[in-house]
């Protein structure tokens, strides 16, 4: 089987991710942890293809990377690419996050994710892009997933990020949605 290189240290993007990758033809690699990414594009797209790019030159492999983030309608889509280097922790991203938005009525935001995927000599391959649009709440409901979901609300199915059952928020997250894209045209290459 091909290795793949999956292109993230995010414990809560890899449990995301692989369930999407397990069923293919590909042996599933980690990115070595000391291996570090550079991002410095200006879009979650240049961003994926980036990563995956330094990651397949850097090992060998296959890579696939995913580049997503949280744009604010009422602050003008940041955090966006910014989303991870927004403040140290997910606490305090979330915090500083409801200080900004506090007062604020228009609540509308969306998650963005995108994804690439890299031959070995670092070529992209694919990318996809998925959109998941929800309201951020004022105060944190859930125990689930990861960074922002305990106050991202999406009103088509009346809970947050964190309350769904994973099975539900990859049906229709924005990294679902990038990988529903992509699994078609990964299964044929592998
Ligand atoms: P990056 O793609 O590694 O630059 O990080 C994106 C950041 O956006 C993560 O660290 C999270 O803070 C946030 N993020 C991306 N996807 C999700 C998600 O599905 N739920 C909650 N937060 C997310």
């Amino acid at each position: 089987m091909t290795v793949l290189v999956v292109a993230t240290g995010n414990p809560g993007k890899v449990k995301e991710i692989e369930p999407y990758l397990s069923g293919l033809n590909w042996e599933l690699q980690l990115k070595p942890p000391d291996l570090e990414m550079e991002e410095t594009g200006a879009t979650f797209r240049e961003n994926a293809a980036q990563k995956a790019t330094q990651v397949a030159i850097a090992t060998g492999h296959w890579a696939i990377a995913d580049d997503s983030g949280l744009e604010v309608v009422a602050l003008d889509n940041r955090p966006g690419i910014y989303s991870a280097r927004y403040a140290d922790s997910d606490q305090a991203r979330i915090a500083k996050l409801l200080g900004e938005l506090q007062g604020i009525s228009d609540r509308r935001a969306q998650f963005v994710c995108a994804i690439a995927l890299a031959k070995p000599d670092g070529t992209i391959a694919l990318l996809t892009e998925g959109i998941c649009p929800g309201e951020i709440l004022t105060t944190p409901h859930g125990e689930g997933g990861f960074g922002y979901d305990p106050i991202f609300y999406v009103p088509e199915k009346g809970m947050t990020f964190s309350e769904m059952p994973l099975e539900m928020k990859q049906e229709i997250s924005h990294r679902g949605r990038a990988f529903q894209e992509l699994l078609p045209q990964l299964k044929s290459l592998s």
